[in-house]
């Protein structure tokens, strides 16, 4: 039975390029990087390699990004840091940020006693960016009722001015391309907004970073995160972009790798894996896309003409890679599709997690859909170039059978 893969914004395959790569590190490359004879120079030389090659992917420097072991580490560190070493005071996010976001605030607003605003979501699933907008005035009108020129006359010592103007500093915490929906921010727009109202912002590119261009030069964003197996790199890497000057501190402590801002000794054959996947995505990127495009144009096309009253889940032009589909079927189905489509080989995501026999909606798509429609079969398809017109043929014969 052919294997149809299309949960590809769950994990993706792995490049031969970067196996190979991995394996040739593997082998040969095997010294510490701190270490200072010539096997941990070798060493040392691939990791910056590595690292100076996903900088140049980003347009950013070399010193900007620092290796983590996940996405969700990169995302841990970045908010507790704001939180604790920069003196964040509040985090607007959303309700659909992926749970490595939303826990970690709901976390540290115990922990730090930290103010968290949600950005109202529309019912396409899309950030409401003049609710941002609102969010953020708030703030600035706090920050108006003093001028600086009033403050220092108050508080001549430079430290205290700080503290001052810091009192309600803020973090906005939103995510590039959403994990189950697809929906894209427009992270320059977002990041201009942040600007102006000075504050911080950091967004999750982890679904985006190798498949969208992405210039760091161009985006005003603080930080951003990566996770090298979600574009055919490795499992257990990624990264955080840092910009300079950042003063964010370290999560963990030991060593002094990574500028001492991330202990441990280095996955040295993940991040060059992850280094050459993402470079392979970046040369290939125009191409591949164009692939992928046509292929979720073309599942469109035949959902429609299969089960003309199917819907999609957030906006239809999302990214190229995702699309989420509520399909036409009885409520009672949406327990036993995926097992469905599992027996005849085909391997999608469900936008509605099924517990003990009751349905619990995902948390985006219960932002979104009515009570309704959330107890009806909701599909995440996720492609990647891999996929063939062939495996969308199959997965709406598999429906139809259904
Ligand atoms: N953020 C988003 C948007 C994701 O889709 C994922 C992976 O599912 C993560 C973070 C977590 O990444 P990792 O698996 O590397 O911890």
């Amino acid at each position: 039975m052919k294997k149809v893969y299309l949960d590809n914004a769950s994990t993706t395959a792995i490049r031969t390029e970067v196996i190979q790569e991995m394996t040739k590190v593997m082998t040969e490359d095997y010294g510490n990087p701190s270490s200072t004879h010539s096997l941990g120079r070798a060493a040392k030389s691939i990791l910056e390699l590595s690292r100076k090659s996903i900088a140049k992917n980003l347009n950013a420097t070399a010193q900007e990004i620092i290796f983590t072991s996940c996405g969700t580490e990169a995302n841990n560190w970045i908010l507790r840091s704001a939180v604790k070493d920069l003196q964040v005071k509040r985090i607007i996010t959303s309700k659909i940020e992926h749970h490595a976001v939303l826990y970690t605030a709901l976390v540290l607003e115990k922990e730090y006693d930290i103010q968290i605003d949600y950005v109202n979501v529309k019912p396409n699933g899309e950030i409401d960016i003049t609710h941002l907008v609102e969010l953020l005035s708030q703030e600035t009108h706090i920050k108006k009722e003093f001028s600086s020129d009033e403050i220092k006359k108050w508080v001549p010592d430079n430290q205290n001015l700080n503290a001052f103007s810091e009192e309600k500093k803020t973090l906005v915490s939103l995510m590039h391309v959403n994990n189950e929906t697809g929906n894209v921010l427009d992270l320059e727009r977002i990041g201009r907004i942040c600007q102006e109202h000075n504050v911080l912002f950091h967004s999750d590119t982890v679904q985006s970073i190798g498949k969208a261009t992405i210039d760091l030069q161009t985006i005003p964003v603080d930080f951003i995160v990566a996770s090298a197996h979600k574009f055919h790199g490795p499992k257990g890497v990624g990264f955080a972009f840092i910009r300079k000057n950042s003063g964010l501190q370290p999560l963990f402590f030991g060593g002094e790798q990574e500028k001492g801002l991330r202990a441990g000794t280095e996955a040295l054959h993940q991040i060059a894996g992850m280094a050459k996947a993402l470079d392979v995505s970046y040369t290939n990127l125009e191409t591949e896309q164009k692939h992928i495009a046509e292929l979720k144009s073309y599942l469109i096309d035949q959902l429609k003409i299969e089960f003309p009253e199917f819907k999609i889940n957030g906006n239809p032009d999302g990214f190229y890679t995702v699309l989420n589909v509520l399909l036409p079927f009885a409520a009672a189905k949406t327990a036993m599709i995926l097992f469905h489509l599992d027996m005849k080989g085909i391997a999608v995501s469900r936008g509605s997690a099924c517990q003990s026999g009751s349905v619990k909606p995902s948390h985006v798509l219960a932002e979104m859909l009515s009570e309704e429609d959330l107890k009806k079969p909701s599909l995440r398809i996720s492609f990647s170039h891999f996929n063939t017109k062939e495996d969308v043929d199959l997965l709406i014969e598999a429906l139809k059978s259904i």
